[in-house]
């Protein structure tokens, strides 16, 4: 088991990654909560909710709610049944909330722990390969019409308890979008990391020690920059790497495409105009692309998508004003920085991008 500890301005909590950690959650807490309520989804519950929720002692009072299995779960309606099912069932301020499952649970078990009586404290058991960046952060959200994650706040989890088991049932899809993030963190601030994402075999056959290590620095990497700017007031916005396009796309896309591969494509973007502001620099575009497609991460499909409105939904991105996008390029591997784009500088870098 690999063990981290994430330190952010008011709060400090424990990250451990490991083999079979869904049998100890329960008592590898430092406290004891006499409730417990953990939120799952339907494709993790019959999986591994049971492991879960027999790792309590007989002193806690256990029960688990479950919602449907997708990002339609960050609704509003589904929040509002959390907080019924979590007043039904006696939470008070002591309790625990548990996030069982992928970015969407974390988000919204971690949003009704935020809000339940003010605020009660929550952990998260990550699920997914994505769910190592939404479980470290504190960002906490539900979605509204208008936009993705538009009602939410900070709310750190009292621990992170990443049963890397639990990712041997995931599709190759889900795959693909986790080890997106992990690269886009490797490009961010570690070398060493992305060259051993590129020696990669496929996915799911990956060794225990390796995916341990990858989570590791994964989780590392993102807490450090989380650490130094918690409010998003400056470099936390490199972890935007890729999300630009990645995000405009994946709207696009609806239902084709997961997260991460979005991202996925977004980076390489990044890479080309990283490589237009740095012509005497080499940027690794090409072995980014090999990866790419041993991996079988759908890059074609930008062509099957008009630019105008992916620019339309770049503009629209919450973090950039009507004129100008702000971009996340790198100087090289480990040094990132932010470039405002004119619409029509945008427009045309896509254009000679797409060709
Ligand atoms: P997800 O939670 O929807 O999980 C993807 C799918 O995998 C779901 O169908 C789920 O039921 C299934 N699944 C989960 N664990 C499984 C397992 N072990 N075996 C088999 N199937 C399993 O999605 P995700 O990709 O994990 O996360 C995406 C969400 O995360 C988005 O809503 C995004 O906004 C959010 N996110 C948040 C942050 C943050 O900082 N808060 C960062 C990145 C992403
Ligand atoms: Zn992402």
């Amino acid at each position: 088991m690999k063990e981290l500890r994430i330190q952010t301005e008011h709060h400090q909590y424990p990250v451990y990654i490991g083999s079979k950690l869904r049998f100890d959650v329960g008592s590898m807490l430092n406290k004891q909560y006499d409730r417990v309520l953990i939120i799952t989804d339907k494709n993790v519950e019959p999986l591994y909710l049971q492991e879960v929720l027999q790792s309590f002692p007989s002193s806690s009072q256990v029960s688990s709610f479950t919602v449907p299995a997708s990002e339609s779960s960050k609704h509003i309606d589904v929040f509002y049944q959390c907080h019924t099912y979590a007043m039904e069932n006696g939470l008070n301020r002591q309790s625990l909330i548990v996030a069982l499952g992928g970015g969407v649970i974390g988000d919204l078990a971690g949003f009704v722990a935020a809000t339940y009586m003010r605020g009660i404290d929550y952990i998260q058991v990550p699920t997914t390969l994505l769910a190592h960046d939404s479980s470290v952060g504190g960002k906490v959200a539900i979605n509204h019409h208008i936009g993705k994650n538009m009602i939410g706040c900070f709310h750190q989890p009292q621990a992170v308890i990443y049963d890397t088991d639990t990712l041997s049932t995931l599709s190759n899809q889900e795959w693909r979008s986790g080890m997106a993030e992990v690269v886009k963190h490797a490009f961010l601030a570690d070398e060493v990391l992305l060259e051993r994402c590129f020696t990669l075999p496929a996915f799911p056959s990956m060794e225990r020690d390796v995916l341990e290590y990858l989570l590791m620095r994964g989780i590392e990497i993102k807490a450090n920059i989380v650490a130094q700017d918690e409010r998003e007031a400056g470099i936390r916005r490199y972890l935007n790497l890729g999300h630009t396009l990645g995000h405009a796309l994946e709207a696009e896309a609806k239902y084709v495409l997961s997260h991460g591969e979005a991202v996925a494509i977004g980076i390489d973007f990044a890479l080309f105009l990283s490589q237009q502001h740095h012509p005497s620099l080499t940027f690794p575009i090409e072995r980014y692309r090999k990866w790419l497609q041993q991996h079988q991460y759908p890059t074609s499909i930008l062509h099957d998508y008009e630019i105008t409105n992916l620019v339309e939904r770049m503009k629209s991105d919450k973090k950039n004003d009507q004129h100008d996008i702000r971009m996340v390029t790198l100087n090289e591997v480990g040094d990132p920085t932010t470039v405002a784009y004119k619409v029509n500088e945008i427009k045309e870098q896509l254009l000679v991008y797409k060709k």
